[in-house]
């Protein structure tokens, strides 16, 4: 079985400026062989659809035979929805490829590589900006967090079918940057577009963050925070104990008021309580408790 699992995979877009949300179950989610046995490579695809992005999270995660299918979706405003954590079936057949960490053997795609499922037809639909831009932004982000080389460590998926089953796949195609008409994208001029991302950091730019408010965390900041711990405990179905919440939200107002400088000290400062506590004390379900708590206090 697999061991690497991509619980970094949140803050690792977002930290690069790509909207993100979750799909139900993402942390858990894998192929039968669990996480990954390495990440040697990340692998471009489309989706050979045209739906709502549901309907694609729908089928790549809940409907597929072949579930899970992808690790994200990348739809086309540029959100990318993560599905999988551990390792999914996209790119079995292929190979064998040697990359700049490592060989990947023949068919065995699925468990070195993260699959980027983006959605388009793949029969010439013509890929918007905001789309072609996460996709860069999305992979160097990759890249950089797992200390891949942008420029060899990219493949599309009709690459790593060549040396074993050429021409059995052909995406990404259609008119991009990259491309034009239905042909399959230029993956050298991808490529060097992710590696000038990563050399730049900002190049091309990734949307302007909100501002930073001006003053510090209020009472009514802390109170509206702490509430939104408050009720993300007690609904939570694996923590909602609440008298164990009533104690832990307790320790959550004095560490956010020790904090006081801003809301991310704030959400840091109930992070790291919550992996310290021993009834809660899980990386991974702090992870995904935190993400919730953050969205609860955004539309607060
Ligand atoms: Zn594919």
């Amino acid at each position: 079985m697999g061991s690497i699992w991509l619980h970094d995979l949140p803050d690792v877009l977002t930290d690069a400026g790509v909207r993100v949300r979750l799909w139900d179950g993402w942390e858990t989610r894998a192929r039968s062989s669990g996480g990954y046995d390495a990440v040697y490579a990340v692998f471009a695809h489309h989706t050979a659809s045209k739906t709502a992005p549901d309907n694609d999270c729908s089928y790549m995660w809940n409907g597929s035979p072949d579930r899970p299918v992808g690790a994200v979706l990348l739809d086309r405003t540029g959100l990318v929805t993560i599905g999988a954590a551990g390792a999914t079936n996209c790119q079995g057949k292929g190979g064998p490829w040697t990359l700049s960490t490592g060989t990947i053997p023949l068919d065995k795609g699925n468990a070195y590589g993260v699959a980027i499922e983006a959605a388009n037809n793949g029969i010439g639909e013509g890929w918007p900006t905001a789309q072609v831009d996460a996709y860069v932004f999305t992979v160097a982000a990759m890249c950089e967090a797992w200390g891949l080389d942008p420029n060899r460590d990219v493949l599309a998926h009709f690459e790593w079918v060549e040396p074993s089953c050429p021409g059995r796949k052909v995406d990404p195609v259609g008119p991009s940057p990259w491309a034009t008409g239905a042909s399959s994208w230029d993956m050298d001029g991808f490529r060097g577009d992710v590696a000038a991302w990563c050399d730049t950091g900002n190049q091309p730019q990734p949307p302007e963050p909100e501002p930073e408010p001006e003053d510090d965390v209020t009472d009514d900041d802390v109170e509206r925070i702490a509430e939104a711990v408050w009720r993300r405990m007690i609904t939570d179905p694996v923590n909602g104990d609440a008298t164990h919440a009533a104690t832990l939200l307790t320790r959550i107002r004095t560490d956010a008021n020790n904090a006081r400088t801003d809301e991310d000290d704030t959400a840091e400062a109930v992070w790291k309580r919550l992996i310290r506590d021993p009834a809660v004390g899980d990386e991974t379900m702090a992870a995904t408790l935190i993400t919730r708590i953050r969205q609860d206090t955004s539309r607060g």
